[in-house]
C-alpha cells in the first residue's frame, strides 16, 4: 500500500482535500490531530505522562487536559514543546503506523499538519503538500472559526513558511482557485496514486 503524508499550513485545503478523496475514490484517510486527540483522554499512558510532567494545573476543574493551556504553554516556551512532543510523536508514529497495517487500499492518505516541522517525511512514500496563498488562508479560517484575521495571521507565522515545506512535496495540490479547480487536481493525483501503488 502506497502511503501518502498529506500535510499544509492551517486552512490550505488539508480537510477538504482529504474528505474529497474519500468520497469520491473510497481512499482511507488517518488524522494525525485525531490521533493526538485521542492521546490526550484519561484512559491513555499520554495523560499520565503530560500531566506528571506539566502538573496538576494542566487540567481543566473535571480533570481533563486543558489543551488550550497546553497550547499556550508550549506556544510561549520551547523547552515545553520538547517534552510534549517527547511524550506524544513516538505514540503518534505508532497508532499511525498500527492504522495503517489495518487496511487493504491501494494506498492511504495520512494528514499531518505538522509533517515538515516534526521531519515524519521517512513514514512515507510521497508527501502531498496543498499549497494555498496566505491571505486565502486568512479569510477562509476567519470564517471557518469565525476569529479575527489578525489571528490567524498570527498562527501562519508561527508555522514553517510555505516554500520549506514545499522543498519535501512530491505532489503538490495548488488551492487557491474554487472548489471544482480541486476536484480536477485530486482526479489526476487518484490516477497518479493508482498507477503508482500497482
Ligand atoms: P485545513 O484542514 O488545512 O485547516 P480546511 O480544509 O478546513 O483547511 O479549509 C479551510 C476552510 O476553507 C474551510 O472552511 C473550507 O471549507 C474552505 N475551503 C477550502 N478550500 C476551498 C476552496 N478551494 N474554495 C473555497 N473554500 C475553501
Amino acid at each position: 500500500m502506497l502511503r501518502i503524508g498529506l500535510t499544509g499550513g492551517i486552512g490550505s485545503g488539508k480537510t477538504t482535500v482529504s474528505k474529497k478523496f474519500q468520497t469520491l475514490f473510497n481512499i482511507p484517510v488517518i488524522d494525525a490531530d485525531e490521533i493526538n486527540r485521542d492521546l490526550l483522554t484519561r484512559e491513555r499512558s499520554a495523560y499520565t505522562e503530560i500531566v506528571a510532567a506539566f502538573g496538576h494545573a494542566i487540567l481543566t476543574h473535571n480533570g481533563d487536559i486543558d489543551r488550550r493551556l497546553l497550547r499556550q504553554q508550549i506556544f510561549s516556551d520551547s523547552q515545553s514543546r520538547h517534552t510534549l512532543e517527547a511524550i506524544l510523536h513516538p505514540r503518534i508514529r505508532a497508532e499511525i503506523s498500527r492504522q495503517m497495517s489495518t487496511l487493504t487500499s491501494p494506498y492511504v492518505l495520512v494528514v499531518v499538519p505538522l509533517l515538515v516541522e516534526l521531519n515524519m517525511q521517512d513514514q512515507f512514500d510521497r508527501i502531498l503538500v496543498i499549497s494555498t496563498d496566505v491571505r486565502h488562508q486568512v479569510t477562509r479560517v476567519s470564517e471557518r472559526d469565525a476569529c479575527s484575521q489578525q489571528d490567524v495571521s498570527k498562527i501562519i507565522a508561527s508555522q514553517i513558511k510555505p516554500a520549506q515545506r514545499i522543498q519535501h512535496a512530491d505532489d503538490v495540490i495548488e488551492n487557491n482557485g474554487d472548489l471544482t479547480r480541486l476536484d480536477q487536481q485530486i482526479q489526476d493525483l487518484h490516477e497518479k496514486y493508482m498507477v503508482l501503488s500497482t
